[in-house]
């Protein structure tokens, strides 16, 4: 292999992690390549929200003014409550800190305006994996090749890169939640500052969107993947019935168009993100449930993470890029799990005492509980050939 070929990289997947792999490659002078299934870039999607470790990722990515820019601050994590109305916990300016909620497709938007349009190919499926000592080369479903020194699986959840080159790992887990989401029309249901609820086996989530819009989530326990209801909004308004304001007025101004509906599964952790030239980052590395918003978080830190390994040698770097990154996103994939254990029982017990506890703990007990999580300090990308 050439020394071009050596520093060249493919990416599959542009997702929010494929897409700030790149940015972190370009930025360390490899030439980058990203193959995306979907025939064009995805403007689909809801609403997620960012805690400050994924701030300090986009700073280091060079893309945290922008990222800041498309995104407002949320109080939802910081304020409890109950369907009644009730507080159980609120949101405390000056001690608390908001976190940032955008719309994906807004997201995704600024991070691709960081990568040359040449250099993604829609349309481009990921089908085989092949390395060979100092090269790895990827079949793409229309029979077309490329080889390179580096491939990044950020092919998502169910990812092909990581079921080619690691065949023996198990399948994605359901994780027995169903998940709804919608986005309001732009002023329609304004201003909203951001609270989660927290009903018996369902939580209720909703953040402010830049232009006026908000975005709103209903967690559920469901026993098996693949319900489908006549109307979905229609099921997140019986589900939510005398819930209090403005959660009615939140689904009152949500176009039916605008809901999604998700089965949550997760991954058990793997052995490694890493074998030869290959890397897995993002959801193909360490899929989580969205019960702390970290999923997004944590493809951020890879990426950076990467970035900076990226300087060196490639076996080595990558190896480094494993030590570092499988401790704590296994970590943060556990606590993911276990989490919706607890806070989406459906037992009354367990529902009473979770709800006494947070109430005694105040925020200051959650406050630190969330530092511990997002205490992240990220690399120093070196930039340039
Ligand atoms: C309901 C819900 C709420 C969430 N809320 C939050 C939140 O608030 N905060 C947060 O940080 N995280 C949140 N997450 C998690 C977050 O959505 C994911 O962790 C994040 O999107 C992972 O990004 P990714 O780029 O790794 O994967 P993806 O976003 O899945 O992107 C993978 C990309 O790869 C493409 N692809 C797939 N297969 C191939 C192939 N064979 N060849 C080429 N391309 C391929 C796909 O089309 C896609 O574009 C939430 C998740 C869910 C389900």
């Amino acid at each position: 292999m050439d020394r071009e070929q050596g520093r060249s990289a493919i990416v599959a997947g542009a997702g929010i992690g494929g897409l700030a792999a790149a940015i972190g490659l370009l930025r360390a002078g490899w030439t980058v390549t990203v193959l995306e299934r979907a025939p064009q870039l995805r403007e689909a999607g809801a609403g997620w929200s960012f805690a400050p470790n994924a701030l300090r990722a986009a700073d280091a990515l060079g893309v945290g003014a922008e990222f800041r820019a498309c995104s407002v601050p949320t109080e939802a994590g910081a304020t409890m409550r109950l369907p009644g109305g009730e507080y159980l916990m609120r949101f405390q300016p000056g001690a608390d800190v908001p976190l940032l909620a955008n719309h994906r497709a807004d997201l995704q938007r600024v991070l691709a305006r960081h990568v040359p349009a040449d250099r993604i190919r829609a349309g481009a499926e990921v089908t085989g994996v092949h390395q060979d000592g100092d090269g790895v080369t990827v079949t793409c479903r229309d029979g077309t090749e490329m080889t390179a020194g580096l491939l990044v699986g950020a092919d998502g959840l169910h990812s092909t890169v990581r079921r080619r080159v690691w065949p023996d790992t198990p399948e994605p887990v359901f994780q027995r939640i169903l998940c709804w989401r919608g986005v309001t029309k732009p002023g329609s249901a304004w201003p909203v500052s951001g609270f989660q609820t927290w009903g018996r086996g369902a939580r209720f989530g909703a953040h402010p969107l830049t232009g006026e819009r908000v975005f709103w989530f209903l967690t559920v326990r469901q026993e098996q993947p693949g319900a489908r209801f006549a109307d979905d909004l229609e099921e997140v308004r019986a589900r939510t019935r005398g819930w209090h304001d403005p959660i009615p007025a939140l689904l009152a101004a949500t176009p039916h168009e605008a809901v999604l509906r998700h089965d949550i599964y997760d991954l058990d952790p793997l052995p490694s993100y890493v074998q030869g030239r290959v890397v897995l980052l993002g959801d193909a590395a360490h899929a989580m449930t969205p019960f702390l918003a970290q999923g997004a978080c944590q493809a951020l830190e890879d990426a950076a993470v990467l970035a900076a390994e990226a300087a060196g040698p490639v076996p080595e770097s990558l190896a480094r890029y494993d030590r570092l990154r499988r401790p704590r996103t296994q970590q943060v994939q556990r606590m993911a799990r276990t989490d919706p254990r607890l806070s989406l029982s459906t037992t009354p017990a367990t529902y009473r005492l979770m709800t006494a506890m947070t109430r005694l703990a105040s925020s200051g007990v959650a406050r630190r509980k969330s530092a511990r999580l997002w205490d992240w300090t990220p690399p120093l990308v070196h930039t340039g050939k």
